[in-house]
């Protein structure tokens, strides 16, 4: 079965495949001549989810899915939160994202408990579906490790209490991501079909 990814991360592309098996064949909007610099307008990671699934399932025709993900940490009150991709401005790299939050943190003290929620919608012959994920863990007091992208160097996961999400491998990351998470509750709704 062909089906778009909304999203221009080849990273997050080589794990939906890793999870969704050979049995998909997963294309991106580029690969299809579509933009994939969808604003996302909406006030919740399920609103901005839909926002891009349905841009894209507008513009191909196509049974399509995105993803949206908000990193809340207990000691901001939640935040980044629908924030997380352009918490230090709206032209900020990964590098930036974390330093404001270490600064913040810093700022505010108490727990470093965080999880990383993540919405899927999935459009299919126009009907929407959503699956939800969540990874629990906390907060680093410095980056470390190279591996992954986004807050991994900075966000140690509850399964792995003594390594960042940037110091494990992608099949163990995949294994209990937030994404991994929503992608597989949607591969088995895919399956019961
Ligand atoms: P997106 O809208 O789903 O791309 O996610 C928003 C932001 O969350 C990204 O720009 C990353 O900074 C962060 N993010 C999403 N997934 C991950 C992850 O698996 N690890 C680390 N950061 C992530």
């Amino acid at each position: 079965m062909r089906l778009v990814f909304a999203t221009g991360n080849r990273g997050k592309l080589a794990e939906a495949q890793e999870i969704l098996g050979l049995d998909y064949e997963l294309v991106t909007p580029a690969d299809l001549g579509l933009d994939d610099d969808i604003e996302e307008t909406g006030s919740t990671l399920a609103e901005n989810s839909l926002i891009k699934a349905s841009a894209i399932y507008d513009a191909s025709g196509l049974d399509c899915f995105a993803d949206d993900t908000g990193l809340e940490v207990d000691c901001l009150g939640g935040a980044p939160g629908v924030y997380t991709a352009r918490y230090a401005g709206p032209h900020c790299n990964f590098d930036d994202n974390m330093e404001k939050l270490l600064a913040e943190m810093a700022k505010a003290g108490g727990p470093r408990t965080a999880r990383f929620r993540c919405v899927v919608t999935l459009i299919r012959g126009g009907e929407v579906r959503q699956f939800d994920g969540c990874l629990e863990g906390k907060i680093a007091l410095h980056r470390e490790g190279r591996q992954g992208f986004g807050y991994d160097p900075v966000f140690i996961p509850r399964e792995y209490p003594d390594h960042t999400l940037a110091e494990i491998s992608a099949s163990q990351k995949n294994a209990i991501s937030h994404r991994g998470a929503a992608l597989r509750l949607m591969a088995k709704y895919l399956m019961a079909e």
